[in-house]
């Protein structure tokens, strides 16, 4: 190990230092007998006791200076190991990876042969370890080490810099395939479910990707950069990977603004609800209204929910702002028309939050909307988050009379056999592909395959994104029931929107 490597902790200087304070004790020893000490003391002679004294304060030099060094040993390898080594998984600790991208730096610089610095981290790692509890969370933690030291080759340096965080430093041509092949696989091999001692943990993975020397030098910078590479990867979804570009700093900067600005927002009363009008097919008639939220800020003006909406989600405050959102929807639903509902995004997050159903309930007796006026937007992410306590909450809503309907059909798991396990009304046909539709014509089979799924199921069906004519041709013969999108009207506020928009539609058909 490293703390042996002390050029003056060897054990040939100790022994030399603790010869050297004896001797010196013992010379002391014999010039006090010899200047001082002339008398006898209890019947023994004076060179007795001269020696009895030099022997004492040898003993007592050898045994300080011995626990001196040992001691400075001891204290330097315990704060060596506090600060180098994380002492959960054993890797090097955020310090030491500091030290050794600073080195692997300079040699780069030196040979000019590029060395990648690959930040991995848990998505959601603190929210897993609150929901598993400390232990398992580093038991998971543990386990995600040792699998990642296994697949990466001999003498790479791999550390822990953060939670659910890990770095490693890998010398460009230390495998025998390309950075992008190896990431993918590691992503592959890492998101394999965890077996701990309690049960079987999903996790899922995001990467970014910085290399030297061409995005810096300094270890701080580096990681930062790694970082805004991996914050980039995230927001592109479950299992993505980012190289660092310069741009990116932009990107957080205006997150940072985003994030520290939202709570003002919220108290400030920033937000509004639009409506955007679905239309039935076969009556031409208006069925409901999605409500779409809309920051107005005072300086900046509208911000899209695009950019928000992620935000408020991995910072928890979607959960007070779509409970303002519900309550304001439902309170709004007293001006539709009796036959008209209104529908509400319901975000992943906030669908699994534990005071959900609480939360819709006291909303429904606080704004006394019936429960037939509402429906619920929600998506196969949200509920194949936690499928048993999905299901549950899904019934209970399809009990009280409330109507669920998948948002973005078709863009998340393609694995459709646990709709069986789920109780919905309606698919709601993701606007990519109606988008697309008239061009190529998978999208088009697609369309008529979610059509007959949704027939088989028993449920309904209704296009998102629906822009032309044409694409409302086509969605008509493949049978989908109701539609939505800027060729029947935009999302506006309620008042202006609501009666007109009727009048629009029919004139239109
Ligand atoms: P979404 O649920 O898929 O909402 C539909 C989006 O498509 C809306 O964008 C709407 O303005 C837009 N859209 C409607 N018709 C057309 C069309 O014909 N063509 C095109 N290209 N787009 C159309 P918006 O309002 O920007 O909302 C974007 C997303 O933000 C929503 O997607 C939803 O995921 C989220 N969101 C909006 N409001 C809320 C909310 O209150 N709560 C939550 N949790 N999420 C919300
Ligand atoms: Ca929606
Ligand atoms: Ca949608």
């Amino acid at each position: 190990m490293q703390e042996n490597n002390h050029p003056f902790r060897t054990p040939v200087f100790r022994l030399l230092t603790i010869g050297a304070a004896g001797l010196c004790s013992f010379i002391i020893g014999l010039w006090g007998l010899r200047y001082g000490m002339g008398d006898q003391i209890a019947g023994m002679p004076a060179e007795v006791i001269g020696a009895i004294i030099a022997s004492l304060c040898a003993l007592a030099a050898a045994g300080s200076s011995l626990s001196f060094f040992a001691g400075v040993d001891e204290s330097a390898s315990y704060v060596f190991r506090e600060t180098q080594f994380d002492k959960l998984t054993g890797l090097n600790s955020r310090t030491a990876m500091i030290g050794k991208i600073a080195e692997a730096a300079v040699e780069t610089g030196r040979t000019g042969q590029p060395v990648y610095l690959i930040d991995i981290d848990i998505d959601r790692f603190k929210h897993i370890n609150d929901s598993i509890g400390d232990q398992q969370g580093d038991e998971l933690l543990k386990l995600f080490a040792e699998r990642l030291t296994r697949n990466l080759p001999e003498g790479i340096e791999i550390g822990r810099i953060g939670a659910g965080e890990f770095g490693v430093l890998l010398p460009d041509g230390a495998t025998p395939i390309q950075i992008d092949e190896l990431v993918e696989q590691l992503i592959e091999l890492m998101m394999k479910p965890y077996q701990l001692k309690t049960h079987l943990q999903s996790i899922s993975i995001s990467v970014g990707i910085v290399a030297m020397p061409k995005d810096g030098d300094d270890p701080i910078v580096l990681l930062r950069r790694s970082n805004l590479a991996l914050q980039q990867a995230r927001s592109l979804g479950v299992a993505s990977w980012a190289v660092f570009h310069p741009d990116m700093g932009l990107v957080a900067e205006h997150r940072q603004w985003v994030e520290s600005e939202l709570h003002s927002a919220f108290k400030r009363g920033d937000f509004t609800l639009h409506y955007q009008p679905q239309l039935d097919l076969a009556s031409k008639r208006i069925v409901g209204y999605e409500a779409l939220i809309r920051w107005n800020h005072p300086t900046r003006g509208m911000i899209p929910p695009m950019e928000f909406i992620p935000i408020a989600e991995e910072t928890g405050m979607i959960v007070p702002i779509g409970e303002w959102v519900l309550r304001k929807a439902c309170t709004d639903a007293h001006m539709l028309p009796d036959d008209c509902f209104v529908a509400v995004n319901i975000s992943p997050v906030q669908f699994m939050s534990k005071d959900f159903m609480s939360m819709v309930r006291s909303i429904l007796s606080e704004t006394g909307v019936s429960p037939q006026k509402l429906e619920l937007e929600v998506t196969e992410t949200a509920m194949m988050q936690d499928r048993e306590r999905a299901a549950k909450i899904l019934e209970e809503l399809c009990q009280m009379g409330i109507s669920i309907a998948v948002d973005d059909f078709g863009t998340g798991y393609s694995n459709l056999s646990y709709l069986i396990d789920f109780s919905f009304q309606k698919l709601k046909i993701d606007r990519s592909f109606i988008a697309r539709m008239e061009k190529d014509s998978n999208s088009g089979a697609v369309v008529s395959t979610i059509v007959g799924l949704s027939r088989a199921l028993g449920v309904h069906t209704i296009a998102e994104g629906v822009e032309t004519e044409s694409q409302a041709t086509l969605l008509k013969a493949a049978g989908c029931e109701v539609v939505q999108g800027y060729f029947y009207g935009r999302p506006e506020p309620l008042v202006i929107n609501h009666a007109p928009e009727m009048q629009k539609v029919a004139n239109l058909h």
